[in-house]
């Protein structure tokens, strides 16, 4: 595909990740810009799970043959995983999926009802042996950051974290400033890859076309698409050629708890087993970042902006007060860079700068003032503004997550 906004493409250009045949194929590196889009991504998602009541954990990115056998990885997805190393009679493995170690983690302690619904998260990385010949970008990578998480909760508790989930997806996606294509429910198909356990699948698609039903989306049944272990609700997004994929996910598991045997202390005193939801708000963050780069053609929303303010003096004079200027959004957390006129007309400067939402031009009526001309990226030009109200307002703007210039009353 080489349509205009080919994240391939732009993903060089704008210096945000490259690859190299030394490191391998489908294993990007990030570059600075591009591991700030990456950086504001994972703490926009992270903080939106704390005010979620999500727990966050660190697990290793290999474990055991063993550990993959007992999850059913090794028996029903040993295709997409790396072969096993050796290691002092040991055989580990690069990990498919957060899943097993997350059920460790929980059976880790003995649980109680009142702790259900336990919500636990991890930006984690996880690995598929992808071949050569479609590896491509951000897209098809054999190395993935996973925005993942696992609730074990009660069978009652499910409709709710599922609908909640959803709705996490959906102002997450109104902040990045893109749309589901549509709405899937992924179903088992014929042969087996996936658990028997025919009464398991009837209870956990049941739930999640009850939890569809009532949140009025609209959505499409397909067979095949389901994880081997029980029904998914996939969030479908298109790329520039038309493509579809997988952005984010909601699962419901009754086959992982049974095999890791997970329980907990019911108010009744007695062991009962939890359900596990599986969920992603925006998926891997190579496939998100590479749909953001597409979608915004390079302009992306400020928030999530490498550079979010360039500072552009006239002439070397005003300097000093676009360093002071620069510093101060250094103070307040926001990405400022001074193009100062080495690098060209004022003109010139502008036009490199297209893609940064906000040009602040410093000339010497300005300087003195303590003022800056804004122009915004669509092209509006705001005039001289004082650099207190200019500040205030981007930051207002930025820190709400909006993915307006400058116009509406952002929301807090
Ligand atoms: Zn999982």
């Amino acid at each position: 595909m080489t349509t205009a906004h080919d994240h391939r493409r732009l993903g060089r250009e704008l210096n945000l990740f490259d690859t190299d045949p030394l490191i391998g194929a489908g294993l990007p590196y990030w570059l600075p810009d591009g591991a700030a889009v990456r950086h504001t991504l994972e703490e926009y998602i992270r903080a939106a799970e704390r005010r979620a009541g999500y727990q966050h954990v660190y697990s290793p990115v290999i474990g055991k043959r063993e550990l993959y056998e007992i999850s059913g990885h090794w028996g029903h997805y040993s295709d997409d995983m790396f072969p096993p190393m050796d290691i002092g009679g040991e055989q580990v493995v690069l990990r498919p999926s957060l899943c097993p170690h997350h059920a460790v983690i929980y059976r880790s302690r003995s649980r109680s009802y009142r702790e259900l619904p336990l919500r636990m998260a991890e930006l984690g990385g996880m690995y598929r042996s992808e071949l050569s010949g479609v590896l491509g970008g951000l897209t098809r990578v054999r190395a993935i950051q996973l925005n993942d998480a696992h609730i074990f909760c009660t069978l009652d508790q499910v409709a709710e974290e599922a609908q909640a989930a959803l709705e996490m997806i959906r102002r997450t996606y109104e902040a990045l400033g893109i749309t589901a294509a549509r709405y899937r429910l992924s179903l088992p198909g014929p042969g087996g890859k996936y658990v028997a356990a025919p009464e398991k699948w009837q209870r956990s698609t049941a739930l999640l076309t009850d939890v569809l039903d009532r949140s009025g989306l609209p959505y499409e049944a397909a067979q095949g698409e389901a994880a081997f272990y029980g029904p998914k609700i996939d969030v479908q997004v298109t790329d520039g050629a038309g493509r579809e994929s997988t952005l984010s996910t909601v699962q419901v598991d009754f086959h992982q708890p049974e095999q890791f045997d997970l329980r907990y202390i019911g108010a009744d005193g007695a062991k009962h087993r939890p359900v596990m939801v599986h969920r992603s708000i925006i998926g891997s963050v190579e496939r998100t970042v590479a749909h953001l780069i597409e979608q915004h053609g390079g302009a992306f929303p400020a928030w999530l902006a490498p550079c979010q303010l360039v500072i552009l003096p006239v002439s070397g004079t005003e300097l000093p007060n676009a360093e002071a200027l620069a510093a101060r959004c250094a103070d307040l957390g926001l990405r400022a860079e001074i193009a100062g006129p080495e690098r060209g007309s004022l003109g010139a400067r502008i036009r490199a700068a297209r893609l940064v939402p906000y040009q602040a031009v410093i000339g010497a009526e300005e300087a003195a003032d303590n003022l800056v001309a804004l122009r915004l990226r669509d092209g509006r030009r705001l005039g001289p503004q004082p650099v207190s109200t200019v500040l205030t307002h981007i930051s207002t703007l930025i820190k709400a997550h909006s993915t307006q210039l400058w116009d509406s009353a952002p929301r807090s």
